[in-house]
């Protein structure tokens, strides 16, 4: 037995045998044609092109109802690329010029293509060098007659292991209990989709996949982020008592839909969603969540060849807004940069440490014109509900004074246009870096609500690399600094009648849920997935029990730190 570890895309486990889904271009004939048959190689290689162009329309016109926009922009991505002249024309010119077979011409031309797109320091591009491969080798399959046909044999007890798996392959594979993919990252197209179809999905395995045989027996820990190949049946008997009482688990906590969200004692506690894409805010409905605490709005202008527009923008927003039926949403303005760089192309910077440099509010503000874009769409989207707009990684106030004055002038303009919009719309700001919490009450004062960015507030409190491996050991959102600055805003929003939420990952934790309402916090925000595990927590908390936690946490320092001078009565 051995396990590989990778990125946890979807949680949940999957037992069964794997089935190894060859992508790249495995053993290709290779040989060299006559002047007089290289007319017959390219019309080869047109069939081949036109079977792998009926093979996309089909999977597209087979799409469920419910299938998620990206996958059909994903096909149609690929169904592109089947007429792109770099691949195509060039790959004819080969034949022509080189007198080479058509698969050989396919599989040099698809290789320099991507190694093209591979060298461009842009990650849109970059994973674009994966697509021209997966449809490369889609085309090779036909061309050798090995294409296989969309799998029909029940794929219910089966894990697709896949070094890399297209999003195309992955909607073939969609009836699979699991997939195991050795490449990507979280925001490839794979991840998305995977995350979409909401099954135990681990990417990033890396190159220990390829140990992996088809039949195996497989657990896929999607919970952990970890693939066990050849498990014993101690160990597969104590994954199967698992995955039931997860099953289980999930089923019970869905009585907890309708249940109004109080502590036991009738604390009444908002629970609100985290979302990456507008169509999951349908789902944190249906889930009951309260509002959308978070929308990382910086997801709708990643993997893109051009920046979304207003037009496009306004849609996503007002999708998100329309589905939550006025309860609040909270958009973050754009987040960009760091982990979630921009194209190169499509920005001047050159960061020697991204994490420090003109990320967030910082790149907004120096870019006017994509910062009064997004705020127009925004605004327009405000009269279909109850949008709230939430400004990331303020360190400075003045930050706040100037994204007022761009506001402002973005409802001018709409004014102008005569468009209709909420002039009243909230305006809150987040605290994820330590100057913004020690210096809460002056945003307390400036702005309509807090929101408290853990993930950020303990990389920067911390100075840990959220995404380093090396260091993650150390990355202790429980950290008595951390503790002490979450306190700290908290103690602000109170004092000046400001809400104040958490929306990093440690709100979606049950077994912080104890230590966060002793601080103070009421409102909470958190994955879709968590809400149900969170607020069946709550329903088990006596709110006079969280002071004292509380206080033992802050105290943590290994002294007996009295912060009842700074924190006032309870809640502490
Ligand atoms: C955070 O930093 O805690 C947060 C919610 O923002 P993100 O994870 O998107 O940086
Ligand atoms: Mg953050």
């Amino acid at each position: 037995m051995f396990s590989v570890h990778g990125l946890q895309v979807v949680g949940g486990i999957a037992i069964g045998r794997a089935r190894v889904v060859k992508a790249g271009f495995t053993e290709i004939a290779r040989y060299h044609v006559e002047a007089g048959d290289r007319a017959f190689e390219v019309s080869r290689l047109q069939r081949a092109l036109e079977s792998v162009r009926g093979e996309i329309e089909q999977l597209a016109r087979h799409l469920p109802a419910d299938a998620p926009s990206e996958a059909r922009a994903l096909l149609e991505v690929h169904e592109l690329m089947l007429e792109d002249p770099m691949l195509v024309a060039a790959a004819e010119r080969r034949v022509l010029d080189e007198f080479i077979n058509a698969e050989w011409a396919l599989a040099l031309q698809a290789d320099e293509l991507a190694s093209q797109f591979g060298q461009l320091d842009d990650a849109y591009l970059q994973e674009r060098a994966s697509d021209v491969l997966q449809v490369a080798d889609r085309v090779l399959k036909v061309l050798s007659g090995s294409a296989e046909a969309r799998p029909d044999t029940s794929l219910a007890d089966t894990i697709v292991v896949a070094a890399d798996l297209s999003p195309a392959d992955l909607l073939n594979y969609r009836d699979a209990a699991g997939f195991a993919v050795g490449m990507g990252g979280v925001v490839s197209h794979t991840a998305i989709l995977a995350r979409s179809l909401n099954k135990p999905a681990v990417i990033g395995l890396g190159e220990s996949l390829r140990l992996v045989r088809g039949h195996d027996w497989v657990v896929l820990d999607g919970e952990a982020g970890v693939l066990l190949v050849g498990p014993d049946e101690s160990v597969l008997e104590g994954y199967r008592a698992r995955r039931v009482a997860l099953h289980e688990a999930n089923e019970r906590l869905r009585v907890l839909i309708k249940v109004p969200s109080r502590t036991r004692d009738g604390v009444r506690i908002e629970l609100h969603a985290n979302i990456d894409l507008p169509a999951e805010a349908q789902e944190a409905r249906h889930l009951g969540a309260d509002g959308i605490g978070l929308f990382r709005s910086e997801f709708l202008f990643l993997n893109r060849v051009e920046l979304p527009g207003e037009d496009e923008q306004f849609e996503a927003y007002r999708e998100a807004i329309t589905a939550m039926k006025g309860r609040p949403v909270t958009i973050r303005t754009l987040d960009i940069g760091a982990d979630k760089a921009l194209p190169a192309r499509m920005t001047s910077l050159v960061a020697p440490n991204p994490a420090l440099g003109q990320r967030a509010i910082r790149f907004c503000l120096a870019e006017p014109a994509i910062f009064l874009t997004q705020l127009r769409a925004m605004l327009r989207a405000s009269r279909f509900g109850n949008l709230r707009i939430l400004i990331p990684m303020l360190a400075h106030v003045h930050e706040v004074t100037q994204t007022r004055a761009l506001l402002e002038r973005a409802m001018e303009q709409l004014r102008e246009r005569g468009e209709a919009f909420d002039a009243a719309v909230p305006l809150g700001g987040m605290v994820e870096v330590p100057a913004a919490a020690l210096a809460a009450p002056w945003f307390a004062r400036q702005l309509d609500f807090l929101s408290i960015g853990t993930n950020d507030l303990a990389q920067y409190t911390l100075a840990i690399d959220r995404g380093d491996q090396s260091v993650a050991a150390l990355f202790d959102p429980l950290h008595p600094a951390v503790l002490r600055l979450i306190a700290l805003t908290l103690r602000a929003g109170r004092r000046y009648g400001k809400p104040v939420a958490v929306c990093g990952e440690m709100a979606g934790v049950p077994e912080y849920l104890g230590l966060l309402l002793g601080l103070g916090l009421r409102q909470f925000s958190m994955h879709p997935a968590n809400l149900l595990r969170v607020k069946e927590a709550l329903l088990a908390i006596e709110m006079d029990r969280t002071v004292p936690v509380a206080r033992a946490a802050l105290a943590g320092m290994g002294g007996t730190a009295d912060f009842s001078g700074i924190f006032g009565s309870a809640p502490i």
